[in-house]
């Protein structure tokens, strides 16, 4: 439903600042993410239980045969893998007010980076479209640059090595 009313809007041409990128900004709330990369984790994975890694399973009306457990990786995220990779994700978040123009952020309802142009408190302007009731709301950014991206991924490494199978943070003995 969702999707064909974005091409519908994409065969009109309407992109920048207009009503599409109005319900983006109604919606960033509660999208899901869309458009992750497929390959591999940096992050501790396993197999997954349910389709034995193909990404596949038994055919049926809502995902097709995509395995609904892994969504067609073929691995899930351990306990510590998965707290790892949040550990990760809230290492690259902003608030709308804490964003810096030029900073690229994720529309997850679309699926892009965009650039952002301008900001205040509550509204956002972005090569791609222009957000407003974005107060409090907590955007994931682009690392400025590949050293930045480096030390993210090195301190979240380093944090899953903390954790134990459960995902727990280990308990220091005095
Ligand atoms: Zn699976």
């Amino acid at each position: 439903m969702i999707s064909g009313l974005v091409v519908f809007f994409k065969v009109l041409g309407i992109d920048k600042g207009d009503k599409l990128c109005y319900n983006v900004a109604v919606r960033l709330r509660g999208a899901r993410r869309k458009g992750q990369a497929m390959g591999k984790s940096i992050f501790e994975t396993e197999t997954c239980s349910r389709c034995g890694g193909s990404g596949h399973y038994s055919y049926n009306p809502m995902y097709g045969t995509t395995c609904f457990k892994c969504h067609g990786r073929g691995y899930v995220f351990t306990k510590r893998g998965l707290a790892a990779s949040q550990f990760y994700t809230e290492s690259l978040s902003v608030s709308t007010a804490d964003l810096e123009v030029g900073m690229y952020v994720w529309d997850k309802f679309n699926g892009r980076w965009e650039r952002v142009e301008s900001h205040d408190d509550d509204k956002v302007v972005t090569n791609h479209c222009q957000y407003s009731g974005m107060r409090g709301y907590t955007w994931r950014r682009k690392a400025r640059d590949d050293d930045e991206l480096a030390e993210k991924r090195a301190a979240a490494l380093a944090y899953q090595d903390t954790l134990t199978k459960a995902g727990k943070e280990r308990k220091r003995r005095k």
